[in-house]
C-alpha cells in the first residue's frame, strides 16, 4: 500500500464560517492529528486550497452571482493554521472548483509518487470532499476519508453525502483506524505524544455497569499545566453505544417514573451525601483535568451541591393546581431526556440538569464533554452509591458525533444542552427534525457598562476578576467592558492594578487566580484572535501572550484590549478565553446600543447609581440576567438562568422552570385516578 494524504479547504474562510461542524477548533486539532500520524510515517502530504484571484475573474459561477468573495489571494482568509500548515517539501495545489483534481497537476503528482491511496481530510464533506472523493475513485485510488477530519456547516447534506460515499467510492474511517491501518502507534496531535501508561477508560455506564472501550475511537486528555504529560486516554461512543445506553434508560423510566416524588427525592439526597463524601477529590479532579484553579473548583463545587439541594427543595411546590372542579392537572414526566454538557463547568453544570431530570421521574442519557472524564465517572459513581435504580442515568463519552446519534434516537423526548451558538443551533436543527423539546443554554459575550459617578476602582477590581477568573472560560464572564469618557483613563489605570495583583500560577496553588486555559487549541485559538484585532488596528493595552515561565502549559496572559469598534470581530464574538475589550461611549443611549449591539444576551452588568441610567438600562438591555451594582457574586441556584437573543433556546434553568420543561401537563376531567 502506498498512501498519501490529501488535505481540503482548511483556509481561515472556510474555517470560520458559521456552523462549522465540528468547530474549527476541534477540526484543528483532529487535522493535525492526521497530518501527525503521516509525518511521522513519512507518508507524503498534499494540500489543494481554493485561491480566488483579487479581479475575481476565476471565481465560480454561483459565487459571482451571489457577489460572494472568500480565499482571495494575498488575504488573511487564504491562509492555514499554523498548526496543519504545509512544511517544507509538502505540495500546495490551487483549484477552482469542488474537485481537488479540478487541478490536473495534482493527479499527475499523486502518480510520481506512486500513490494506490488516498487519505482525505478537510472541508467541506457535502461539497469538496464528496467531489474528490468520487474524482479519486474515478481515477483509480483506494479513498479513506478522516471521519474526525472532515467539516461541514450543512449537518444534513454531509449526512448524505456521507451515507451515499461510504462503500461505494470510499471508507469513511476514524483516526485510530487510520492510525492502526497505517502502522502509526503515536498520536502527534498538538504536538503531545500519548503515554502508553493511559490505558482507555471505559466508553459509556449503562444499566449500572461500566462498558469497556472496544475499538472505539480514542481521544487524549492532555494536562493544561504540562501539555506532553496525558491524564485519560477517553473513547468516543458510537450510534450502537447511544443506542443501547438509550434503550437501556427507556426500560427503566416507567418504574422509575412511579415511584413517588419524595422517593426521588430521597435518592437525590443520597447523591448528596454521596457527592460530599467525595468532595476533595472531586475539587481535586477538577483542578488536574481542566486547570481550574482551586478557589473556582470548590466555588465550582458548593455551587453544583446549592443546585442540588435546590432542586430537592422545589417538591414542595403545588404540582397539580386545579383550575376548576373536575379538572385535575396532573405533571407527567417527559420520558427519556439526553443531556449534553460542556467541559468548562464538569460537576455544576451536569448537576444542575441531571437532578430536575430524574426528580420529576425522567430517566437520563448523559453525554459529557471529554475534557475532565475522571470527574464524569466520580459523578457517576456517586449516583451509584446513592443508590438509584439501575439504569435510570446512562452516560456516554464522546465527541459532537455521539451527540448528534442521540438527537435520532426515538425514545429521547427532550433535550437540555448547554455549549456553544454554533452546536446548540445544530441541536435544534436535529430537535426540530426528530421533534424534540429543546432547552439550550449558549455562548454570551457579556458586557457591563461603567458610568461616570460610580467607584471607579471597585467596579474595575470586581470585573476584573469576573473576567479573568478561570482564565475568562466562564461562560457568564465580563468580555466588554464599557466606560464612560469622563472615567475611561482611570478605569483603565484601575483595572490595570487590579491586574497586576491577581496572581497568574498553577491551579492547585490557593493564591492562583489565573491558571491556564484548557487545552493548546484554545490558547492557539485566543492568540489568533488577539493576533487579528492588533492587525484590524486595536491595541493591546497589556497582554497579548504566553507569559514568560508558562510555555510549557496552555497559559495565555489577562489581556486587555482598546480601540475596536462596535463591529470587530473581538467585540461580537465570544472570545471564551482571558480577553477583554475596553470600550468607550459618551451617553446613555450609546451605551446601552453597544450593550444589545451582539448577537447575544445572557449577562449584562451597571455600575451607576443614576436613576434616570438605571430604568433606561433596566426596560432595554436585552438579556436574561442583569447585574444593577450588584457586584459579580455567583448565579444563585433557585433564579432563573436562560440567556436572550442568540445565548439560549427555550426555557432557562432553574427553580421552578425545571419543572416546567421536565413534565407535561396533563388535564383530567372527570374521575383522577390518582
Ligand atoms: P461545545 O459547543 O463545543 O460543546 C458542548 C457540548 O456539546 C459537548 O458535550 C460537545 O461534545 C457537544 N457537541 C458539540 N457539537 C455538537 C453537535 N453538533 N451536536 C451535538 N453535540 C455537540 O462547547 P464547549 O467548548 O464544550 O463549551 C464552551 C461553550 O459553552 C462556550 O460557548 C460557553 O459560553 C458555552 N457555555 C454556556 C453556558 C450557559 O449556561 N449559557 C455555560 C457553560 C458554557
Amino acid at each position: 500500500m502506498r498512501p498519501a494524504l490529501l488535505l481540503i479547504d482548511l483556509q481561515y474562510d472556510y474555517l470560520h464560517q458559521p456552523g462549522l461542524d465540528p468547530p474549527s477548533h476541534t477540526l484543528v486539532r483532529h487535522v493535525a492529528d492526521l497530518l501527525g500520524a503521516c509525518r511521522q510515517g513519512t507518508i507524503p502530504v498534499a494540500y489543494a486550497i481554493t485561491l480566488v484571484q483579487p479581479d475575481g475573474s476565476n471565481r465560480m459561477p454561483h459565487w459571482r452571482r451571489r457577489d460572494y468573495w472568500a480565499c482571495v489571494e494575498g488575504t488573511e482568509g487564504v491562509k492555514m493554521p499554523p498548526d496543519i500548515a504545509p512544511q517544507q517539501g509538502e505540495e500546495v495545489f490551487p483549484k477552482p472548483f469542488f474537485s481537488a483534481f479540478a487541478n490536473v497537476e495534482l493527479l499527475a503528482q499523486l502518480k510520481r509518487w506512486h500513490v494506490d491511496t488516498l487519505i482525505l481530510g478537510g472541508v467541506h464533506a457535502h461539497g469538496c470532499i464528496r467531489a474528490t472523493v468520487l474524482d479519486a475513485y474515478q481515477a483509480g485510488f483506494e479513498v479513506w476519508v478522516a471521519e474526525e477530519a472532515v467539516g461541514s456547516y450543512d449537518p444534513v447534506h454531509a449526512r448524505i453525502s456521507r451515507d451515499y460515499l461510504d462503500g461505494r467510492a470510499c471508507r469513511w474511517l476514524s483516526l485510530a483506524a487510520i492510525r492502526a491501518r497505517l502502522g502509526a502507534t503515536k498520536s502527534t496531535a498538538n504536538g503531545g505524544g500519548v503515554s502508553r501508561a493511559c490505558g482507555p477508560l471505559p466508553v459509556s455506564f449503562i444499566e449500572g455497569e461500566w462498558q469497556a472501550a472496544m475499538d472505539h475511537r480514542l481521544q487524549p486528555r492532555h494536562d493544561p499545566t504540562d501539555w506532553p504529560h496525558c491524564l485519560a486516554v477517553v473513547p468516543t461512543a458510537t450510534e450502537a453505544d447511544v443506542s443501547a445506553a438509550t434503550s437501556a434508560t427507556a426500560r427503566c423510566q416507567r418504574d422509575w417514573a412511579r415511584l413517588p416524588l419524595d422517593r426521588r427525592a430521597a435518592y437525590l439526597e443520597s447523591w448528596a451525601a454521596a457527592l460530599q463524601r467525595r468532595r476533595d477529590n472531586a475539587i481535586a479532579l477538577i483542578v488536574s483535568d481542566l486547570g481550574k484553579p482551586v478557589v473556582d473548583a470548590i466555588a465550582e463545587f458548593d455551587y453544583g451541591l446549592a443546585l442540588l439541594s435546590a432542586t430537592i427543595r422545589s417538591t414542595r411546590g403545588d404540582a397539580s393546581a386545579t383550575p376548576a372542579a373536575g379538572i385535575a392537572v396532573h405533571h407527567r414526566p417527559v420520558g427519556t431526556v439526553g443531556i449534553i454538557t460542556p467541559w468548562n463547568n464538569p460537576l455544576a453544570l451536569p448537576v444542575g440538569k441531571i437532578a430536575p431530570a430524574l426528580l420529576w421521574g425522567n430517566a437520563v442519557v448523559w453525554k459529557p464533554a471529554m475534557q475532565a472524564p475522571r470527574l464524569t465517572m466520580l459523578l457517576i459513581e456517586a449516583l451509584t452509591e446513592a443508590g438509584f435504580p439501575s439504569g435510570c442515568v446512562s452516560m456516554v463519552f464522546g465527541d459532537a458525533t455521539t451527540g448528534q446519534a442521540m438527537l435520532g434516537e426515538r425514545a429521547i423526548t427532550a433535550l437540555s444542552f448547554t455549549g456553544s451558538i454554533a452546536a446548540g443551533r445544530q441541536v435544534a436543527l436535529g430537535c426540530a427534525r426528530y421533534g424534540k423539546a429543546l432547552q439550550a443554554e449558549l455562548g454570551g459575550n457579556n458586557a457591563a457598562v461603567i458610568g461616570p459617578d460610580c467607584d471607579v476602582v471597585e467596579a474595575a477590581g470586581e470585573l476584573a476578576a469576573a473576567a479573568f477568573s478561570f482564565a475568562g472560560q466562564r461562560c457568564t464572564a465580563p468580555r466588554r467592558l464599557i466606560v464612560h469618557a469622563a472615567v475611561e483613563k482611570r478605569f483603565l489605570d484601575a483595572l490595570d492594578e487590579a491586574l497586576d495583583h491577581l496572581l497568574v500560577g498553577m491551579p492547585r496553588e490557593a493564591s492562583t487566580r489565573i491558571g491556564p486555559v484548557v487545552c493548546r487549541a484554545a490558547r492557539q485559538r485566543i492568540s489568533h484572535i488577539v493576533a487579528e484585532a492588533e492587525k484590524q488596528g486595536i491595541t493591546i493595552h497589556r497582554g497579548g501572550e504566553v507569559p514568560k515561565g508558562y510555555e510549557d502549559g496552555c497559559w495565555y496572559a489577562p489581556t486587555v484590549l482598546t480601540g475596536a469598534s462596535q463591529n470587530a470581530p473581538v467585540v461580537q464574538q465570544e472570545s471564551f478565553g482571558p480577553v477583554v475589550v475596553v470600550q468607550r461611549y459618551d451617553e446613555a443611549g450609546q451605551a446601552i446600543s453597544m450593550v444589545n449591539g451582539v448577537e447575544q444576551g445572557l449577562v449584562a452588568t451597571l455600575y451607576s447609581h443614576d436613576p434616570e441610567m438605571k430604568r433606561r438600562f433596566g426596560d432595554s438591555v436585552e438579556a436574561g440576567i442583569l447585574r444593577i451594582n450588584a457586584g459579580q457574586q455567583g448565579i444563585h441556584p433557585e433564579a432563573p438562568f436562560g440567556g436572550w437573543k442568540a445565548s439560549g433556546i427555550g426555557l432557562p434553568e432553574h427553580g421552578p422552570w425545571d419543572r416546567t420543561f421536565y413534565t407535561r401537563p396533563q388535564a383530567i376531567y372527570g374521575d383522577n385516578p390518582v
